[in-house]
């Protein structure tokens, strides 16, 4: 299968051409169509082997998709960010690379994209964050920083893709990352689709994806 048979939509099916990726890697060819099709995912990833992708198309084609687009934003000086979709990360370094990443695949395509890390001034990211965003890209503790400040809302998350989620668990974010599920748990429940990458599976990762996917496809490549 070639991305051109995958249903991408036009718009992201160029900007895949534009970043010069004609053949899925393996993972991809199986992630995405699975995830496009709306069920949720829990996938063995490494680093390279095309993970960003995987979940950034289903997402970005999600986003294009619904036709809530513009509303939903919460830009429009209300001053509260109510993202459609959420990556998470566990690093500074991952969640800019995925953020570079996710910019290309929705050139051109009105998708807003933000991103959000520790370890520097919150006030610049949450300027950006109040012109409004479809799909934010943080770690676990920024974002949490951003709820707690009444800056983020995460009611309208639709998507949730968790990235390196076993290096998350070993930097001790399981705290932060529960406690931004739970925001996302308001009614009506089941509407949001949830992905989880990880390079290894161990109990913790496995009790997370019990906890926070439902009827999922485990992948492994
Ligand atoms: P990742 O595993 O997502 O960090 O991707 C590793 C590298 O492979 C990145 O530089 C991507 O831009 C590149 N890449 C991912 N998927 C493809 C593809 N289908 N064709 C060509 N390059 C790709």
């Amino acid at each position: 299968k070639t991305f051109a048979e995958i249903d991408l939509g036009d718009c992201l099916k160029q900007n895949i051409r534009r970043c010069n990726y004609i053949k899925p890697t393996p993972i991809q060819r199986h992630a995405i169509s699975i995830a496009v099709a709306g069920r949720d995912l829990m996938a063995c990833a490494q680093t390279g082997s095309g993970k960003t992708a995987a979940f950034c198309f289903p997402i970005i084609c999600g986003v294009l998709k619904h036709p809530l687009t513009v509303a939903r934003r919460g830009g429009g000086g209300s001053g509260l960010a109510c993202p459609f979709a959420l990556i998470l990360a566990p690093t500074r370094e991952l969640s800019c690379q995925i953020y570079e990443e996710a910019k290309k695949f929705a050139y051109m395509t009105g998708v807003q994209i933000a991103v959000a890390y520790g370890g520097t001034p919150i006030y610049q990211q949450l300027r950006r964050l109040e012109k409004g965003v479809d799909i934010l890209v943080a770690t676990p503790g920024r974002l949490v920083d951003m709820v707690e400040r009444a800056k983020v809302s995460l009611g309208m998350i639709k998507y949730l893709a968790l990235d390196e989620a076993d290096r998350m668990l070993d930097m001790g974010f399981e705290p932060q990352i529960r406690k931004i599920v739970e925001q996302m748990d308001m009614p009506p429940p089941g509407t949001r689709q949830t992905m989880l990458f990880s390079a290894t599976f161990p109990d913790e990762i496995q009790r997370l994806a019990s906890d926070f996917l439902s009827d999922y496809v485990f992948l492994a490549v």
